[in-house]
């Protein structure tokens, strides 16, 4: 029998597949009821009709699925979903997570965020989230693609997927791999369809992906931590000096996102000094080295057991660790009521959806720490798959047409430079400086550029107001009413 599966870290390398993290352990607020109470929290803000507010919030279509497949020779009868919230702009967009507790609250409540996401950072996107209801660590390679495939083939029934309606992307559990498979099988469908390709994003390279979508949401994270510690009010409110120096990270989860975060954060100048994973936590309050805690885990299958770091047994605990930033990063509802008042981090940057349920944040906020929330901070997805998505539809890659040309200016420009002072630079400070940007410096610069605008967007909604005190509110009352406004120019609306 074929050996069951493994999952791609965010590393790109194999291991064992601990995306399979059973059940939300707290889940005793519905993750749904939390993001409508963000949501209602917010409208109160906002001057429009009870209508309108109530069209932005409902789900506008859910296609819930259960489908056979052959699994060791057995029929499984699978359960699947796929909401779409907001056909306000289309296509819609949204994950496809693959995990035990997936049901349709559950890719509601996600599929809603895509929403606000996709309007705090100016993506024209409609919000969408889809589910399928399995454990993939109990699947080989081989029943994860048939279970894939005929998701897909589920999906185009229905007419959700397809460049212009619905474009699935990775979320927890899934990654290039399945978005490879889900891309196939639509083309094999839409043989006629040039756009084929654009039906799902965060696709390997060789298929039609883009550089730089496997890191975006982690960079993206850094991007916005990187602007709130270097905001001297913000930072003096918390009682911290600003930069990363200073700043001890606890990051929980160690898949794509949490991966990715620790990285960058590191890389800029913080100290990583907790990573959480579902089976233990490493901790080491000198610093984690990231790079070799993925090649521990590479090689054993779990971050436990690290020699640069002290095993912790009760990893949820490390949650709760003195530090001045807190990533939560692996799934919803990881800070709840009972262990909300224990946390004692200054700043928490949600790189999962949902990881603080509603009732845990107003003991948060009470306690006075700054939450940065997860529509914002883990946009960064979704905002290079929009560009992933605009390299399929116009079939070039970014930087092909003028990465010459601008080599080429900047060369004339040096040489311009040195006639006229009479000095020289060197071969590699010149190569340096003509050098053309390519697809992956484009695609991170128009993250960079598209995270440092939104943050000083919420943050001027947050401190133009005096009665919205905090992050998230600020960010959905962007949100909604760049929604509204689009409502609004369809005259259909008081
Ligand atoms: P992933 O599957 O790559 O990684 C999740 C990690 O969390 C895994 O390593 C898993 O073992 C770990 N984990 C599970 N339960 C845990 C627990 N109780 N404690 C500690 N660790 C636990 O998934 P991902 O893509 O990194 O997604 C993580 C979160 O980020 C999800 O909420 C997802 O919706 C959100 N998100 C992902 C993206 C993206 O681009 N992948 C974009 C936006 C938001």
């Amino acid at each position: 029998m074929a050996s069951r599966s493994t999952a791609k870290s965010g590393s790109g390398k194999k291991t064992s597949s601990s995306t399979a993290a059973s059940a939300i352990p707290h889940g005793s607020q519905p993750f749904l009821q939390s993001v409508n109470h963000y949501f209602d929290k917010a409208a109160q803000h906002l001057p429009h009709s009870k209508g309108l507010i109530e069209q932005i919030r409902v789900c506008n279509s859910v296609y819930q699925m259960q489908f056979p497949v052959r699994i060791n020779g057995e029929i499984q009868v699978i359960q699947a979903y796929r909401a779409e919230h907001s056909h306000h702009k289309l296509p819609c967009k949204g994950g496809i997570r693959y995990a035990d507790s997936v049901d349709q609250q559950e890719v509601e409540a996600l599929a809603a965020l895509m929403t606000y996401k996709c309007a705090v950072v100016d993506v024209p996107f409609g919000g969408g989230k889809g589910g399928i209801k399995i454990n993939p660590k109990n699947y080989t390679v081989d029943e994860l693609e048939r279970i894939t495939r005929r998701y897909t083939v589920e999906l185009i029934k229905k007419n959700f997927i397809g460049p212009e309606v619905d474009v699935p992307a990775p979320d927890y559990g899934t990654g290039p791999r399945e978005m490879a498979w889900i891309a196939d099988t639509y083309q094999t469908f839409e043989k006629d369809n040039i756009n084929a390709l654009a039906c799902t994003t965060g696709k390997p390279v060789g298929q039609g992906g883009v550089r730089g979508r496997t890191a975006a949401t982690g960079r993206g994270l850094f991007f916005s931590v990187r602007e709130a510690v270097n905001d001297s009010a913000l930072m003096k409110k918390l009682g911290m000096t600003t930069g990363f120096a200073d700043k001890r990270v606890v990051v929980q989860g160690f898949g794509n996102v949490g991966y990715h975060a620790a990285k960058f954060l590191q890389e800029g100048g913080a100290t990583v000094i907790g990573i959480i994973e579902y089976d233990g936590a490493v901790v080491n309050p000198k610093g984690i080295d990231v790079e070799a805690l993925v090649a521990h885990r590479n090689a054993t299958g779990s971050i436990t057991k690290f020699p640069g770091g002290k095993t912790i047994k009760d990893a949820a605990s490390v949650l709760e660790l003195d530090c001045e930033i807190l990533v939560p990063a692996a799934l919803e509802s990881q800070i709840y009521k009972e262990n909300a008042p224990r946390i004692k981090a200054k700043l928490i940057a949600e790189g999962a959806n949902g990881p603080i349920t509603s009732h845990a944040e107003e003991i948060l906020l009470k306690k006075g720490v700054f939450v940065m929330p997860d529509m914002y901070v883990n946009a960064g997805g979704v905002v290079v798959s929009y560009f992933e998505w605009l390299k399929n539809i116009s079939h070039v890659r970014f930087g092909r047409m003028d990465k010459r040309f601008e080599e080429g200016s900047n060369t004339r420009m040096i040489d311009t430079i040195e006639k006229m002072t009479g000095k020289s630079l060197t071969m590699s400070e010149r190569s340096i400086i003509a050098r053309g940007a390519d697809e992956e410096d484009i695609v991170n610069s128009g993250l960079e550029d598209t995270m440092i605008g939104a943050y000083h967007a919420i943050m001027d909604t947050l401190r133009s107001s005096k009665k919205i005190n905090d992050m998230r509110t600020a960010a959905f009352v962007n949100s909604v009413n760049k929604i509204a406004e689009s409502y609004l120019q369809l005259g259909i609306f008081p």
